[in-house]
């Protein structure tokens, strides 16, 4: 192979990439890559951080292997380097540590919400690495960083996560973290004691702002362009900011220019933790709780408490208080007595339209009905077309009885659904997690 030959196996891939994921993902993940050479054993390329480099190898592995030389083993040959840091010819400024009280007032984070205490897994290393690449490096690299997902599967987590390193990593910069009710409720009360321009100079002065929740801004008007124009100024002066959602900003109810600008950075999905990592989370947290599991404990509960993470601890409290009591070992007849209230209805067995409409709706983000309606677009009748597909590959009835389950559609709308994810899932690697998750969650529900 020559090796303009090689240089255009690489460029192909970027060009294949940048067809296929989000622009913002693309401009975030992919475009900070430099190619440095290329031989027919091993493409060199830089990488502005490990994040960068792992978010590449975690996704595109698969497919690299289409476009660049392999080693024996079949991997793609790639090789990293990290940028140098651009080195400055000042000396070394000695910075006086700023007191708590200038920089960090009010800073409510919780204390066991650290990047310590994030457990790791498929559905969730991305969101992990961004949220850590921001910290290391707040407002160079993604900005905003939107992070949505399902309600009790560390949101809050990973962005007072973010709070906390950046206080004890950057200590010169000035940090608030907020929950969008008290973002309000701060307005109100400035408008009332008449400090607002008060509140905006606080507000404009800072390098991040974790904001939780935005979603409670919606039908909010009147906040919704204070919110804005707090945004718009940070941003520009690249002050970091970070946004917590339960959806993706496309699907909020607020005004255009609001949603325009969540989608300026990162948007990076939380999702719901596959069973392996569901048993380290238990793991992890009944071990700071010095609660002794079985690894057939551990798995037991994982099974019956799928989707959120905030049960998961609730049953391990439950636990612990059982322990402590009845000073009692934990078998799986136990576990299962003390976890009855909060399983409270033994997971259904076997998998309808009804239950892989409802997991579909929950993984990907949309409403059930829109699963049975009409709505073409994107993210809508992705998650649709991905319904219709478990449906044909995993219940045993004919097409038509399936498809009138989605609003009265035709077999023939089910079988090009069909058709189309098949195809999809040979080179979207995403969306393959995605279904393989939802698949899991369908099985052991
Ligand atoms: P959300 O904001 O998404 O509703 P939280 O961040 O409040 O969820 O998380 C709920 C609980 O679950 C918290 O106690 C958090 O520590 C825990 N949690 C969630 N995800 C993880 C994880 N991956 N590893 C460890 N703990 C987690
Ligand atoms: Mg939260």
């Amino acid at each position: 192979m020559l090796d303009c030959e090689l240089k255009n196996g690489w460029l192909q891939f970027l060009e294949f990439v940048k067809a296929k994921c989000a622009r913002a993902e693309f401009d975030n993940w992919i475009d900070p890559i430099q190619l440095v050479s290329c031989t027919e054993q091993e493409v060199v390329l830089e990488v502005p951080n490990i994040f960068v480099q792992e978010y590449l190898l975690d996704n595109y592995s698969g497919i690299l292997r289409e476009f660049v030389p392999l080693r024996s083993n079949g991997e793609p040959a790639l090789a990293f380097q990290i940028t140098a840091p651009v080195k400055s010819s000042a000396p070394p400024k000695v910075e006086k540590p700023a007191p708590e009280s200038e920089n960090h007032t009010d800073l409510r984070l919780n204390p066991l919400y650290r990047f310590e205490h994030f457990i790791e897994g498929p559905s969730n290393q991305f969101v992990k690495s961004a949220a850590f690449g921001v910290a290391a490096k707040p407002g160079k690299t993604y900005n905003p960083l939107f992070i949505h997902g399902g309600v009790g599967l560390g949101k809050t987590h990973l962005l007072h996560g973010i709070g906390h390193y950046v206080r004890e990593n950057h200590k010169k910069l000035k940090i608030h973290a907020i929950t969008t009710e008290a973002f309000i409720n701060d307005i109100i009360d400035a408008l009332r004691n008449k400090s607002l321009d008060r509140m905006k100079r606080f507000y404009r002065s800072l390098d991040l702002l974790l904001v939780d929740d935005i979603q409670f801004l919606q039908n909010r008007q009147n906040f919704e362009e204070e919110f804005c124009n707090t945004f718009e100024t940070l941003i520009h002066q690249n002050k970091q900011i970070v946004i917590t959602s339960d959806k993706p900003p496309s699907q909020l109810k607020l005004s255009e220019r609001v949603v325009a600008r969540m989608e300026w950075g990162l948007v990076a999905h939380m999702g719901v933790p596959d069973l392996e990592t569901r048993v380290a989370i238990i793991k992890h947290k009944a071990e700071n709780k010095n609660l002794c599991l079985t690894s057939q404990v551990a798995f037991f509960i994982a099974e019956h408490i799928y989707n959120n993470v905030r049960q998961l601890e609730g049953a391990i409290n439950r636990l612990c208080a059982y322990v402590r009591f009845q000073n009692a070992d934990l078998t799986i007849d136990t576990v299962e007595r003390v976890l009855n209230e909060l399983v409270q209805s033994l997971p259904q067995k076997k998998i309808t339209v009804e239950s892989i409409i409802q997991s579909v709706a929950q993984a990907f983000e949309v409403r059930v009905s829109d699963l049975r309606g009409e709505s073409r677009q994107k993210e809508i009748a992705v998650a649709r077309q991905v319904a219709m597909y478990l449906a044909k590959e995993t219940i045993e009835d004919s097409l038509a009885k399936i498809a009138s389950s989605f609003g009265g559609k035709t077999h023939s709308t089910l079988l090009h659904a069909w058709k189309k994810i098949t195809e999809r899932m040979q080179s979207d690697e995403m969306l393959k997690k995605q279904i393989q998750m939802v698949q899991r969650n369908l099985e052991i529900a």
